[in-house]
């Protein structure tokens, strides 16, 4: 990381702990609206804002193109230990995701790297809306995800440009 990046960095951390104050966080673990929700990690979402969560309300799962297969060890996780009882997943419209395939990446991985991960998915998406739908129904026929969270688990598409959440399943 840069030094001006780290400073930066600090700088706004030091701003946002000299307002904070314990009444924010909630000591009680198990997420206060027992959901845990699943997204990108795209720079243009804040799933917290854009979802009105405060600290404590909910999980907060994150990666590229929010798949709920890499999310699953956390999900797992959110539902045994700490009670949560329902899923969001939640993609996005331009997601980066649907702008590369896999032998797009392996080739940048064998040219920046020198290393072959030609057995590696990467992840892309073709169509988002149809990864939402896949995706929510690998979580409702998964043995990993109980009974009453299939019930509650639930496919989204945000769009970036507006800041809408719209359902899809
Ligand atoms: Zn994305």
């Amino acid at each position: 990381m840069t030094l001006i990046l780290e400073s930066s960095i600090v700088a706004a951390n030091e701003a946002y702990a000299a307002k904070f104050t314990p009444e924010d966080v909630n000591l009680q673990l198990p997420p206060v609206k027992e959901v845990a929700v699943v997204t990108c990690m795209d720079t243009n979402i804040m799933p917290a804002s854009a979802l009105g969560f405060k600290l404590g309300d909910a999980h907060l799962i994150r990666n590229g193109g929010g798949s709920a297969r890499e999310a699953l060890r956390s999900l797992v996780v959110s539902q045994q230990l700490f009670g949560t009882k329902a899923i969001l997943i939640i993609k996005h419209t331009d997601c980066a995701m649907t702008k590369f395939d896999n032998p797009t990446i392996h080739s940048l991985i064998k040219k920046n790297l020198g290393v072959n991960a030609d057995d590696q998915d990467f992840g892309s998406i073709e169509d988002i809306e149809q990864a939402v739908r896949d995706e929510v129904e690998f979580l409702k026929t998964h043995e990993l995800i109980p009974e009453v969270v299939r019930g509650n688990t639930t496919g989204w598409i945000y769009d970036a440009m507006t800041g809408k959440l719209t359902k899809v399943v």
